[in-house]
C-alpha cells in the first residue's frame, strides 16, 4: 500500500516540475513515507528521519517532509522532535501536497496537514501518467482506503481512517492506462478487499474482478488482503472461474486459538476459518493459500500457541508472514493485561518460522518435474554474476521461479520479460523454485 502511495506522491508532484532521483544528495525535496503497523517500523522511520539532519545542514534549502501512517499518528509532535523537518502530511493529504509544497516554497512556513476528510477525492492520473515511464510489468492499484474492522492489535483504522471504496470506473480506467503503458499484472489493494463497495452500494468485489478480467492485454490479476470473516462464495467462484485471476489467496488467520481470536476481535472462529479454506480448496484444488500470524498477543498461553501450531500443520499454507505482537497507540490490545515477554515472543516466532519452512519446502518438492506457467519479470539475482543467463518470474500461485532456456529454445533476450511462459521445475530452494523454459508465449486476450 505504501508503494502505491509513494507513487501517488511522485505523480502529484510531476506537474509541478519535480522528477524522481535515486540520489538523496541531488534532491530539492525529500519525502519520507512511513509505516506504523508495528513499533519497529515506526522506530526505523524515526531513525531515518534523524539521519536527514546532516543533509539539511549541508543544504539548508532542502525541503523535508514526512507522510504516511507515522505522520498521521504523530502529527505536530514530529516537527517538535525534529527541527530539520518542514512538513508533516497524513494518509489522506497526498492530493493536497502541491498546495503544501507551494506554501513552503513561497513562505517558508512549517506545515502540518493530517486532516482525515471522509470524502477522499477520486484520483485520476491520466495526465501525469503520460510523463511517467512505467518500466515494471506488475503494479499495485489501490481500490479502497481505510478500515472499519478495529482488530484489537491494529493501528490501521486510526491512521488510515474509515473504509472508503473507489468507483469501479475509475479503477478500471487506471488499470487500462497501466496496461497501455506496458503493465501485464495488477494487484488490487485494500485492507479488506472482500468488503469492497458494500458501504457505498457499488458493484461487488467479484464483479470488479470480472471487469478487470475483460481488459485486453492484461495478463494477470492479484488482490490482497482478504479478511476471512467476509470471504464470500462469490469470490471463491471468481478465483476458480476468472482466467486471469491468480490462484492464490492471502487470508490472514492471525491465531489458531478461539480464545485469542475473540480477544483480537477478528469475528471468526478457527472452525469457520477452516471451513472457508476447505471450500477454497474444494472449488480450486491448485490454489495457494498464504497467511499472517501474530505470536505473543497479550494473554496468549502455551495452549493457545500450540493451537496455532496445530492449525498451521493442518492447513499447510504455501507461505506465511509471522510477527511478534507489538503494542500500538490507540489499539485496544495495548491496554490488555498478561503481556508476553520479548524472549517468549522470539521463541514462539522461531517455532512458527521453523515449522512453516518445512511445510513450504515439502509443498514445493511436489512441484519437481511439473510444468508451471510463469510471468517473467526480469533476470534473476544470480544472473548478474554468472555466465549463464537466468530469468525470474512468478507462478500464478505466487512462487518465485528462476529459470534458464534450453537448446530447443534459444535465448530470446529481453523480449521474454512480460511474457507468460512454461517452465519445467527441477530444483527447490527454501524461497524459490528453479527450472528450464519449455515453451514461450502463452497468449492471453
Ligand atoms: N488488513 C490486513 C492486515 C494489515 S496489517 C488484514 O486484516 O489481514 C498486516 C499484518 O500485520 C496483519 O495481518 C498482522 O498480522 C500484522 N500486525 C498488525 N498489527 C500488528 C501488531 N500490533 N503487532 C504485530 N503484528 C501486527
Ligand atoms: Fe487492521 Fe484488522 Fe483492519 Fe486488517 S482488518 S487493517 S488487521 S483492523
Amino acid at each position: 500500500m505504501n508503494v502505491y502511495d509513494s507513487e501517488s506522491i511522485a505523480r502529484v508532484l510531476y506537474p509541478m516540475g519535480f522528477e524522481q532521483t535515486s540520489c538523496l544528495e541531488a534532491a530539492d525535496i525529500v519525502i519520507v513515507n512511513t509505516c506504523a503497523i508495528r513499533g519497529k517500523a515506526e522506530q526505523k522511520a524515526f531513525s531515518f528521519l534523524g539521519r536527514l539532519a546532516d543533509l539539511k545542514r549541508k543544504n539548508p534549502g532542502l525541503i523535508i517532509g514526512v507522510g504516511g501512517c507515522v505522520a498521521q499518528q504523530e502529527g505536530r509532535r514530529i516537527l517538535g522532535r525534529m527541527p530539520h523537518l518542514d512538513f508533516v502530511f497524513g494518509t489522506r493529504a497526498i492530493f493536497r501536497l502541491p498546495e503544501i509544497v507551494n506554501r513552503i516554497v513561497k513562505d517558508g512556513e512549517r506545515i502540518v496537514d493530517i486532516d482525515m476528510m471522509d470524502n477522499v477525492p477520486e484520483f485520476q492520473f491520466s495526465e501525469a501518467f503520460k510523463d511517467t515511464d512505467v518500466s515494471e510489468i506488475s503494479k499495485f492499484v489501490t481500490i479502497m482506503r481505510g478500515c472499519d474492522n478495529y482488530c484489537a492489535y491494529c493501528v490501521v483504522p486510526y491512521v488510515r481512517g474509515s473504509e472508503i471504496s473507489r468507483q469501479p470506473k475509475s479503477i478500471i480506467e487506471e488499470i487500462e492506462e497501466l496496461v497501455d503503458a506496458g503493465v501485464k499484472e495488477v494487484t488490487l489493494l485494500g485492507q479488506n478487499v472482500n468488503s469492497y463497495g458494500l458501504k457505498e452500494g457499488l458493484c461487488s468485489f467479484s464483479e470488479l474482478l470480472a471487469q478487470a478480467n475483460d481488459i485486453r492485454g492484461l495478463k494477470r490479476i492479484r488482490f490482497t488482503t482478504s479478511h476471512p470473516k467476509d470471504l464470500s462464495e462469490e469470490l471463491i467462484y471468481a478465483v476458480r472461474n476468472l482466467d486471469k485471476l491468480c490462484k492464490h489467496i492471502h487470508l490472514p488467520v492471525q491465531s489458531g486459538s478461539n480464545r485469542i481470536l475473540k480477544l483480537m476481535n477478528r469475528k471468526y472462529t478457527r472452525e469457520q476459518y477452516l471451513e472457508k479454506t476447505d471450500k477454497l480448496r474444494a472449488a480450486c484444488p491448485e490454489i495457494a493459500i498464504t497467511s499472517d500470524i501474530i505470536v505473543g498477543f497479550p494473554g496468549e498461553r502455551q495452549q493457545d500457541f500450540e493451537d496455532t501450531l496445530d492449525l498451521l500443520k493442518s492447513i499447510r499454507y504455501d507461505s506465511l508472514y509471522a510477527f511478534k505482537y507489538s503494542d500500538r497507540p490507540n489499539a485496544t490490545a495495548a491496554s490488555l493485561p498478561e503481556k508476553i515477554s520479548e524472549s517468549e515472543k522470539q521463541s514462539r516466532l522461531e517455532q512458527v518460522l521453523r515449522l512453516q519452512k518445512d511445510i513450504t519446502i515439502e509443498k514445493n518438492l511436489v512441484l519437481i518435474d511439473s510444468v508451471q506457467v510463469v510471468l517473467v519479470d526480469g533476470f534473476s539475482k544470480k544472473s548478474r554474476d554468472s555466465e549463464i543467463r537466468q530469468w525470474s518470474g512468478r507462478t500464478a500461485t505466487n512462487k518465485i521461479v528462476n529459470f534458464t532456456c534450453n537448446n530447443h529454445n534459444p535465448d530470446p533476450g529481453d523480449g521474454l520479460i512480460g511474457e507468460l511462459i512454461q517452465v519445467r521445475i527441477d530444483e527447490v530452494l527454501p524461497n524459490s523454485l528453479c527450472g528450464r523454459m519449455t515453451q514461450t508465449s502463452i497468449t492471453a486476450s
